[in-house]
């Protein structure tokens, strides 16, 4: 009893320090990306989030957010990136294009970036206002201070199954 409860609060105490520490890949491919740039100026200050820093590489951002339309052609490059991502890691969708597609209802276009990779974050709108962004990154917050991430989810269900010896670790 005493250990869980150790290690629960300890789980707590690297949520905390997860959720104020996020480097994010920002994956821009249309016009959402001008509006994406606003919410990094001083006006709307995100660094007050701890979220500031933008990373080039992957392999060095545990926030990856999708900023604009994906394509059927970019799916396949946007499930590489996530996947060369570090784990936990969490994703936004940024505005309606990434969510759903948004008004392109063809057959170029994916009907939201949820076909390709899991979403932890929707944020509505064309464009989003910055002040939606930031609820939404106080929404992804919260998620991780709870452990709701999917990637968090997914984690939790993997200890869970090999404690109960329906998975195997291998290696
Ligand atoms: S949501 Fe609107 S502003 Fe954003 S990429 Fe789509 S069309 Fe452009």
């Amino acid at each position: 009893m005493g250990l869980e409860f150790y290690t629960s609060k300890l789980g707590d105490a690297v949520n905390w320090a997860r959720k104020y520490s996020l480097f994010q890949y920002p994956f821009v491919t249309a016009c959402c990306g001008m509006e994406f740039m606003a919410l990094w100026g001083p006006k709307y200050d995100v660094a007050r989030f701890g979220a500031e820093f933008p990373r080039f590489s992957p392999r060095q951002a545990d926030l990856l957010i999708i900023v604009g339309t994906i394509t059927e052609r970019q799916g396949p490059v946007l499930r590489r990136v996530y996947e060369q991502m570090c784990e936990p890691k969490w994703t936004v969708a940024f505005g309606v294009c990434a969510s759903t597609g948004g008004f392109y209802q063809n057959y170029s276009v994916m009907p939201g970036a949820d076909q390709c990779i899991p979403i932890d974050v929707y944020i509505p709108g064309c464009p989003p206002r910055p002040e939606q962004v930031l609820d939404a990154l106080q929404l992804l917050q919260d998620k991780i201070q709870k452990g709701e991430g999917y990637i968090q989810k997914r984690e939790r269900a993997e200890h869970e199954a090999v404690k109960a010896g329906k998975l195997k670790v291998v290696g």
